[in-house]
């Protein structure tokens, strides 16, 4: 496969056009063959009035993607069964969803994303909630093997979910918690110091617990080798994937994870606060003593739950992780904007995705002023997140000179572009593949450019 700077350049040369122009950034949007997809999106306007109706380029979909414009009707219907039906809605639904078995609509494409079987996903609760439940049933230290690897800059709400889990039970995060940081002067881990970790805390680590991609930098990990040689320890193997999930192809089955969540409102644009996804391999389907599951209603199998028996009677699959009937707004909210993947698949938006990063980074590299290679310029724009579209998103995280960085940023707002900001000098960038286009990502890049120069001056 060729680089898609030079894809870029070589498209540019049989158009004829000069891959920093505009007109550049049109051709690529029309050679687009997922362009359609932008039309089934709602972009936020440039001023809190909603009538207002100049649009945002809209980078953020690494935070909250976009409301998919069929999630509204999907909404009212469900409104409109609750009124109209009250409880029946549970059983007899006019839009074929009835709610008592509302997460069977949204399993097969959660499974499809995330390449796994059917039996092996369940949609419930919340991300956070979620890596807690995991842990409840795969974290079991023993004096022997009661440590847990991840990132050290893992997102917070990871962080402190893992320390009070290792408190839970009564150790010390000062012992059982490994942190992996990258080396002096790198903002990445390289993936040969974390297997190197791994092996090195050998039998004593329970749980290599990672995220898929880091929130941070915006670094794809190796899943697959990390889960390898954390089996080769004897310790399990957990990813958050909230920034991987439908934006790099996955194959949790394949690679042998054995458990990962995510959440389901940054790229699988479910909606604030949406509903959250888990994985769990077929082999930890039986509930066993080893890895006790929290337990309610919703763990029980469906043909017996309403018998209200005293003893559970547990599903079988990654569905009885469950506990509570689910919330069916938000159920149906991540219904509807499946639907839109449902018509595409990873592999498609994964293409246009390499495709898309690289164009800007390769106008963030190529035009002097960002770069750092114009006259007159103390310092450009430097790119915390791999080069290596093989270990990346779709995610760019830059870092701005300090000083720049305030007048830049509000600079940015101004100019109807959302894009985040992470102190203390970091924007990161999110140009997702469903409907993010070349023009946006040229907008951004044209507007950071004309920023800089101000500084400059
Ligand atoms: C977005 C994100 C979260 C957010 O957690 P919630 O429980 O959904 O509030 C947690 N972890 C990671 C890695 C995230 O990217």
């Amino acid at each position: 496969m060729p680089s898609p700077a030079d894809q870029l350049e070589a498209l540019a040369q049989s158009t004829n056009l000069d891959p920093l122009g505009s007109a550049f950034a049109e051709a690529l949007d029309a050679q687009d063959p997922l362009r359609h997809f932008r039309d089934e999106f709602c972009y936020p306007t440039r001023a809190e009035d909603t009538t207002e109706d100049q649009l945002c380029t809209y980078l953020c979909g690494n935070s909250l993607g976009l409301q998919p414009k069929a999630t509204k009707q999907y909404l009212l219907e469900e409104l409109e069964i609750w009124a109209k039906r009250g409880v029946l809605g549970h059983h007899s639904h006019a839009y074929q969803r009835p709610w008592l078995t509302s997460d069977e609509n949204v399993l097969q494409e959660s499974a499809r994303i995330v390449g796994c079987k059917l039996s092996e996903v369940a949609i419930l609760n919340t991300l956070t909630v979620n890596i807690h439940f995991l842990f409840a049933a795969f974290y079991q230290p023993t004096p022997q093997r009661f440590k847990v690897i991840m990132e050290a800059k893992a997102f917070p709400s990871d962080r402190y979910a893992v320390e009070s889990q290792i408190r839970w039970h009564g150790l010390d995060p000062a012992e059982a918690l490994v942190t992996l940081a990258p080396r002096e002067g790198e903002h990445c881990l390289r993936t040969e110091d974390i297997l190197e970790a791994i092996e090195k805390e050998g039998s004593q680590t329970a749980l290599v617990f990672f995220s898929g991609i880091q929130y941070y930098t915006g670094q794809l990990f190796d899943m697959k080798r990390i889960t390898e040689a954390g089996h080769a320890q004897g310790s399990l193997v957990g990813f958050d994937l909230a920034h991987a999930v439908g934006n790099v192809p996955l194959y949790l089955h394949d690679w042998a994870v054995d458990f990962a969540c995510w959440c389901t409102y940054k790229y699988l644009n479910s909606g604030p606060g949406g509903i959250a996804g888990i994985y769990v391999h077929e082999k930890y389907a039986q509930p066993d003593e080893e890895r006790p599951r929290l337990a309610g209603w919703w763990s029980n199998q469906k043909a017996t739950r309403f018998q209200m028996r005293d003893q559970l009677d547990p599903i079988q699959e990654t569905a009885g992780y469950q506990v509570s009937n689910p919330n069916v707004f938000a159920m149906t909210s991540l219904l509807a904007s499946l639907t839109v993947f449902g018509r595409t698949d990873m592999a498609a938006l994964r293409r246009k995705s390499i495709l898309l990063t690289g164009y800007l980074e390769y106008q963030l590299t190529r035009r002097p002023r960002l770069s750092g290679k114009g006259e007159g310029k103390s310092g450009g724009i430097t790119i915390m997140t791999p080069s290596d579209p093989e270990a990346r998103g779709c995610q760019l995280s830059l870092l701005l000179p300090a000083a720049a960085f305030r007048p830049v940023f509000a600079g940015l707002s101004e100019a109807g572009i959302v894009c985040d900001e992470r102190e203390p000098n970091c924007i990161r960038v999110g140009p997702t593949p469903l409907y993010n286009s070349f023009q946006d990502v040229y907008r951004f890049v044209q507007v950071l450019d004309d920023l800089m120069a101000g500084q400059a001056a």
